[in-house]
């Protein structure tokens, strides 16, 4: 078996993305940010899993937040061995200022540590800049990306999810997926 996961930050459009991508309606918390049960799709020998959203939304308390950090942690960690590519997606419009935000409080981004961490166990990593269409100058946006997740550039990947543009993020991930010789999306 090989897998794919998606994880994001609670409104950047992940379940919209993954409702495109995979041609299914994804099951979603009666609020955001209220649910830590992963969305798997599965076709053949492919596995795709929506990670429940993080962060900070508002009324959701910090303990929760935590748990779903937990969660999200161990899943990958355990297993790791299977995950052909991690997404990462992002709100492109508001990254900037929340990157710059959780730097001057002296943090590290959660997008930033997710995508650490998803070099450290081993898994590639793909930055999915959802809300494109929010963007004005949108080259300098996605250089910005990178050089903040440090993320080769061409893995930066542009879409609209709410229009279904997500022809790059899909052509990206066949990619990762020939290369392993597997089921072809
Ligand atoms: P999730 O919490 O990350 O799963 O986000 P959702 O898929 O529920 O989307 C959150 C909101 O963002 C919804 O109102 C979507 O319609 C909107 N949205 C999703 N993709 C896009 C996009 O590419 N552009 C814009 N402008 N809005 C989007």
């Amino acid at each position: 078996n090989i897998e794919i996961i998606f994880t994001g930050r609670s409104n950047v459009g992940k379940s919209t993305l993954f409702s495109h991508l995979f041609g299914v309606r994804v099951r979603k918390g009666k609020r955001p940010g209220t649910t830590i049960a992963p969305n798997f799709y599965s076709y053949r020998d492919l596995l795709a899993t929506d990670l429940p959203g993080f962060g900070y939304v508002k009324g959701v308390s910090r303990g929760f937040n935590e748990r779903v950090k937990d969660f999200i942690v161990h899943y990958i960690e355990e297993n790791a061995s299977r995950i052909a590519a991690g997404v990462i997606v992002i709100d492109s419009k508001a990254f900037r200022e929340v990157v710059e935000r959780w730097d001057s409080r002296g943090y590290i981004p959660v997008d930033v540590e997710m995508a650490d961490f998803l070099r450290d166990v081993g898994v590639e990593v793909i930055v999915c800049a959802n809300k494109f269409d929010k963007v004005e100058n949108g080259e300098e946006v996605l250089e910005y990306i990178s050089s903040r997740m440090s993320v080769d550039r061409e893995r930066v990947i542009p879409t609209v999810a709410k229009k279904g543009d997500i022809s790059g993020v899909k052509n990206t991930l066949k990619d990762v997926l020939a290369r392993r010789g597997r089921v072809d999306l």
